[in-house]
């Protein structure tokens, strides 16, 4: 269990003011200009060597993605571009850190965009994210005021930061779908490659990096990357925001050690399972996209990136989505299900017409109103938009219905035969009168 002294995130749940006087007595924005001094290289080493890698889901080495920008600035700026849309049912902790924590945050902007030679960067924050807004305007303006961003700041690496805003969309969470938002245009994933690092905001070289990933950049500096590095599994390591929701005793944000079994961060931090651990039925560990993992394969299982997709579920953003016996797994897919058609852009075939027609397949096998053969059919239509869309949207509709079936088909079945079951006997009554 992680200690207290080892949290990243001290103002985690707003306890303290986030004001740059406060946030500077928990530590932001020291040693912040020798950091930056000690050069892109350095940093991104560090970033490295601590093994952190992307919270935003995907996972990717953090430090490795920064070395993927020119090593020199030519005629085209860098950009770093942070992605704050957090619309991934069931996230919710990027938003605590740039409500409670900006300055940490802010901080992370300008260490992350020394180590890619980029003088601006963007901020781009989910359209319902208002206070998460004022928040960050204000501890920006306090930043610029103090003379620790901005051009001949007191850190010594000229440095810009600007917020946007975007309108809802689901979509604009993919980094490319953000990329043509920002530029005004509607949100809708681009080809890759070119990647970002090579074209990416206004056709300049950008690296797009997830709030968390950013924010906890400064302590590892500070800290060391062995510090860092000596949370969680090989391969696995630091600490990680937990996003607890559904049939928990107590659902909460937490920051624990990564490679924390699912038992102990339940029963540590949210108090237990509702109904205690034999209610259990399932769970969604990363967000809705990932697969579900039933009860008995999760309970002990550590949760981290590698173990989670042993089991053919994923990390993710460690959105955990608990789910007890009372609780309808087959409606609960059919919403998700829902949910992903509605935000698909509809660029690609697959995705804008695979998405709607699972969605009305999965309402109909909420209710039992469908033959068995059309399970098979279903998990046939899955895999045909999983791998042959844009942007992993057209997975992230599979991938949750591929758990049901993979785990919970026989409540499928099930459901169906008892759908037949009232019409065969009323036919049997016809038959017999007659
Ligand atoms: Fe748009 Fe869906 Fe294609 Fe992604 S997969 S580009 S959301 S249609």
């Amino acid at each position: 269990m992680l200690l207290d002294k080892d949290r990243i995130f001290t103002n985690l749940y707003g306890l303290h003011s986030p004001s740059l006087e406060a946030a500077k007595k928990r530590g932001a924005w020291h040693l912040t200009r020798e950091m930056l001094a000690m050069g892109p290289d350095w940093i991104c080493d560090q970033i490295k060597a601590s093994g952190l890698r992307g919270r935003g889901g995907a996972g990717f080495p953090t430090g490795l993605k920064w070395t993927f920008m020119p090593k020199e600035v030519r005629e085209r700026p860098h950009y770093l571009v942070v992605n704050g849309d957090e619309s991934e049912p069931g996230t919710c902790k990027d938003r605590e850190i740039m409500r409670h924590d900006p300055h940490l945050f802010i901080e992370g902007c300008m260490v992350a965009s020394r180590a890619m030679r980029a003088h601006k960067c963007y901020v781009y924050l989910r359209g319902e994210y208002i206070a998460e807004r004022h928040a960050m305007e204000l501890a920006i303006k306090e930043a610029y005021e103090a003379k620790l961003i901005g051009q001949d700041n007191d850190n010594g690496w000229d440095f810009d930061i600007y917020v946007h805003h975007g309108a809802g969309a689901y979509i604009c969470g993919e980094e490319t779908a953000l990329l043509e938002s920002l530029e005004g245009k509607k949100g809708q994933p681009r080809m890759k490659p070119p990647f970002p690092a090579n074209a990416g905001l206004y056709g300049c070289p950008t690296t797009v990096n997830n709030v968390e990933s950013i924010a906890v950049a400064p302590t590892i500096l500070r800290r060391g990357a062995e510090w860092f590095a000596g949370f969680g599994r090989p391969n696995n390591s630091g600490t990680k925001l937990f996003c607890i929701s559904g049939h928990v005793n107590k659902p909460c944000n937490v920051e624990e050690e990564m490679s924390i079994t699912f038992r102990d961060l339940i029963d540590t931090h949210c108090g237990g399972i509702r109904g205690g651990w034999d209610n259990l039925k399932a769970v969604i560990p990363g967000g809705s996209s990932v697969p579900m993992v039933p009860a008995e394969q999760i309970m002990d299982a550590y949760m981290d990136f590698d173990t989670l997709r042993d089991l053919k579920s994923g990390l993710g953003t460690a959105a955990v989505i608990v789910m007890d016996k009372d609780t309808d797994l087959i409606k609960a897919i059919a919403r998700l299900a829902y949910f992903y058609k509605h935000e698909s852009c509809g660029q690609c075939t697959p995705c804008r017409e695979g998405t709607g027609w699972m969605w009305r397949v999965m309402e109909r096998m909420v209710k039992g109103e469908a033959e068995h053969d059309e399970i098979d059919t279903l998990l046939d239509v899955t895999k045909q938009v999983e791998g042959h869309t844009i942007c992993a949207l057209g997975d992230a509709a599979a991938w949750p219905i591929q758990g049901l079936i993979r785990h919970f088909r026989p409540e499928i079945e099930d459901r169906i035969n008892q759908y037949r079951l009232p019409r065969a006997m009323v036919q049997g009554a016809v038959i017999a009168a007659e």
